[in-house]
């Protein structure tokens, strides 16, 4: 028997943590991983804890106490449960409590949660009807079948944007909830995720399915969660965060849009991939991984070609045709007098749209009014006092905002330098884009959608059901609009500055590009009228860009692949980046001098200098951020999870002064 019971604690602004407490004989065989108990804390306190573990013996030598009472004698989670969060909290290098915190809901460590009232999403914001279901093309068959065959099923799909993957899921989902298990099912946004829950909800009725992602309350997902341990709910739709929900009784988790960067949590920690916890989740389960995209993450699609777990559908459903893609030259626009964002070829197109009653979509993958404010009396950029970057003005609430730290200063009308009154606008985000366009289109229906025109709740929603009714006839916005819209009076799609995603200083940048005009460019023509797309470009001899405008995946890939095999990058590499920063410019270089070397001797002394590649440190592209400057250290391994231990036994040793901070990012989706 145990003579400690290792319980977690929410212990305010630090988050939770575990502490050890001595249980009464008479309870000993009555605790459980996962339950709820009510602890002595403090001077005459008494808070609510969750059993997390056993132990016999006492850290820190403090003197236990005694447990006062068990609240819930279920468990709210169970061993397994822990086992994945072990997991993930080793292989992304952090804590075990960082992890908990991440994905229990703030809620479970309030002592009465009387006073929150049942919730209701679902009905309260979409009105589902029945739909019957849909018979399987023949191509759509075939991939089932295919999926079918395989054991384990760890498939990915990959399918041409219309192909009717979602179809496809449907089916999987239909013959998994027969067999009596359930099913998650994960999309990257929230917008997307709202589509495909009218979809889903459609499909197999409001009552079996729940939601569950960052913008549902805390209260409903602890609702949601006593539900899922109950076995209430069949299919569990969510983003990132639901790979952290307790799922019982699971057959099959879905990964739509897989290649989506937004999958991994890229700050704070932990730092997880989604995609990766949720392959862990279904081999505790026994059970089946289908994901799919139009554009699979190169990683995926590497490994899926080589193991036979590759499937395709090449062909838009019903053979619809593919929309025609028109790249525009946006140099010689200039060279012809034309200095404005719009080139005369989009504006005809926009127009003719809307005269046909037709619906447009403009991306430009750009936050905010212009991308910088400069003095032009002194020449000095507006930068954020924090971060060395510039910040960016926002027209709505007229103020400019530093998109790192969301730092911002309102109603800018002097030079912080010289003072002078002469401040001017430059570079085009989306808020100008929308400005732009109602001048040009004074009579058509314009919105625009991206992060920060989201103030109310459902506004998303509101906004896509509008456009969906067309009651918009242009839609602008950032990458949000780029996935999973499925309107078929949507015939043209207008890229404005369709070389901005590959600008970034970053080994993915080519492949990030080439998603996002893809994706965006399959949102055109998916009803009966051929769609048209524009891409408006200074630089229309980049490859991946004339890929995109083919539409042609596998081109890509084999371009890409190539290029990361002869520079050693993912997947023919892992890669752990280290960032080492501290207010102090000197000592955070130094430190990551001395970091680097050491771990350079430490790969030396094991004879792997050939499979664990050291590189930097080097400053970051973004070197200062929230007034800590920046360095970072590349660690690339050959050598998959054994190379990754070694990294990391390496990294356990480190031990840093108070005044310098380490970030330790495993598979980081950018290296900015
Ligand atoms: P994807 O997810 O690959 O982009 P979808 O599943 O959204 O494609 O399918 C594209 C469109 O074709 C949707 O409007 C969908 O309803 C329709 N569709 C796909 N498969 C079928 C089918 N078997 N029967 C009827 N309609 C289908
Ligand atoms: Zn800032």
């Amino acid at each position: 028997m145990y003579k400690y019971v290792l319980v977690l604690v929410d212990i305010g602004k630090l988050g939770t943590k575990t502490f050890s407490y001595l249980v009464p004989d008479e309870l000993k065989d009555k605790i459980k991983i996962g339950q709820a108990l009510l602890v002595p804390f403090g001077k005459n306190r008494k808070i609510k804890a969750y059993v997390v573990g056993f132990s016999n013996y006492l850290e820190n030598g403090i003197k236990a106490k005694y447990i006062s009472e068990i609240l819930e004698s279920e468990p709210l989670f169970s061993l397994e449960y822990l086992k994945l969060l072990e997991y993930v909290a080793n292989y992304y290098f952090c804590d075990i409590q960082t992890v908990l915190k991440t994905a229990l809901p703030q809620k479970f460590f309030e002592k009465n949660l009387k006073k929150y009232r049942k919730p209701n999403i679902e009905n309260k914001i979409f009105n589902v009807g029945k739909k019957e279901d849909n018979i399987l093309s023949n191509a759509q068959q075939k991939v089932l079948e295919d999926i079918e065959k395989i054991k384990p099923k760890n498939a990915l799909i990959y399918g041409v944007t219309g192909s009717g993957k979602t179809e496809v899921y449907f089916k999987l989902i239909e013959k998994t909830i027969k067999e009596g298990k359930n099913v998650m099912f994960l999309a990257p946004e929230i917008a997307l995720v709202s589509q495909l829950t009218i979809r889903t909800m459609e499909r197999f009725g409001v009552d079996s399915c729940a939601i569950w992602h960052s913008s549902i309350t805390e209260a409903e997902k602890y609702e949601v969660w006593q539900k899922l341990r109950k076995n209430e709910i069949k299919i569990l739709f969510g983003a990132r965060s639901c790979v952290f929900a307790p799922i019982s009784n699971l057959g099959l988790i879905i990964i739509d849009e897989e290649h989506d960067s937004s999958y991994k949590q890229s700050m704070p920690n932990p730092r997880y991939n989604a995609t990766v916890v949720a392959q862990k989740l279904a081999e505790l389960h026994g059970a089946n991984v289908v994901a799919g995209s139009a554009t699979p993450d190169i990683n995926s699609y590497y490994r899926a070609k080589n193991s036979n777990s590759l499937f395709e559908l090449k062909e838009r459903f019903n053979n619809q045709a593919m929309p025609k893609v028109v790249v525009v030259d946006m140099k010689s626009e200039r060279i012809d007098g034309n200095f404005g964002i719009f080139s005369r070829t989009l504006i005809k197109n926009i127009e003719d749209t809307i005269l046909g009653n037709k619906q447009v979509i403009l991306l430009i993958n750009r936050r905010g009014f212009s991308t910088y404010t400069q003095c032009m009396s002194c020449g000095k950029v507006i930068e954020c006092e924090k971060c060395a970057v510039p910040l960016v003005y926002h027209s709505k609430d007229n103020s400019h905002k530093c998109h790192w730290c969301n730092r911002e200063i309102k109603n800018l009308t002097k030079c912080p330098d010289c003072g002078e009154e002469n401040l001017e606008n430059f570079g085009v985000g989306v808020q100008r884009v929308e400005e732009i366009a109602k001048k040009f289109f004074p009579e058509a229906k314009i919105a625009r959608l991206d992060s920060d025109s989201l103030t109310k709740k459902n506004e998303h929603i509101e906004i896509l059901n509008a456009f969906k009714n067309g009651d918009i006839d242009i839609l602008i916005g950032t990458q949000m609009i780029a996935k999973g819209l499925d309107n078929p009076n949507v015939t043209l799609v207008g890229v404005i500055n369709a070389d901005l995603s590959f600008n970034l200083p970053d080994y993915r940048s080519s492949e990030r590009g080439f998603s996002i005009l893809t994706q965006v460019a399959g949102r055109s023509g998916r009803g009966e009228d051929l769609g048209k797309v524009i891409f408006q470009s200074y630089n229309p001899e980049n490859i991946a860009l004339l890929n995109a405008q083919a539409q042609d995946y596998e081109a890509f890939y084999e371009n890409e692949i190539e290029m990361r095999e002869q520079f050693d990058y993912p997947p023919f590499m892992k890669i752990v980046r280290i960032i080492l920063s501290s207010k102090n410019e000197f000592r955070a270089e130094r430190a990551s001098l001395e970091i680097a070397e050491k771990m350079k001797q430490y790969i030396e002394t094991q004879s792997l200098s050939e499979k664990i590649i050291v590189l930097g440190p080097s400053v970051c592209v973004l070197e200062k951020i929230k007034g800590e400057y920046r360095y970072n250290i590349l660690i690339k391994n050959a050598l998959e999870d054994k190379g990754h231990e070694i990294i990391l036994r390496f990294l356990r040793t480190v031990i840093l002064p108070n005044d310098i901070k380490m970030v330790v990012d495993v598979d980081p989706v950018d290296i900015i």
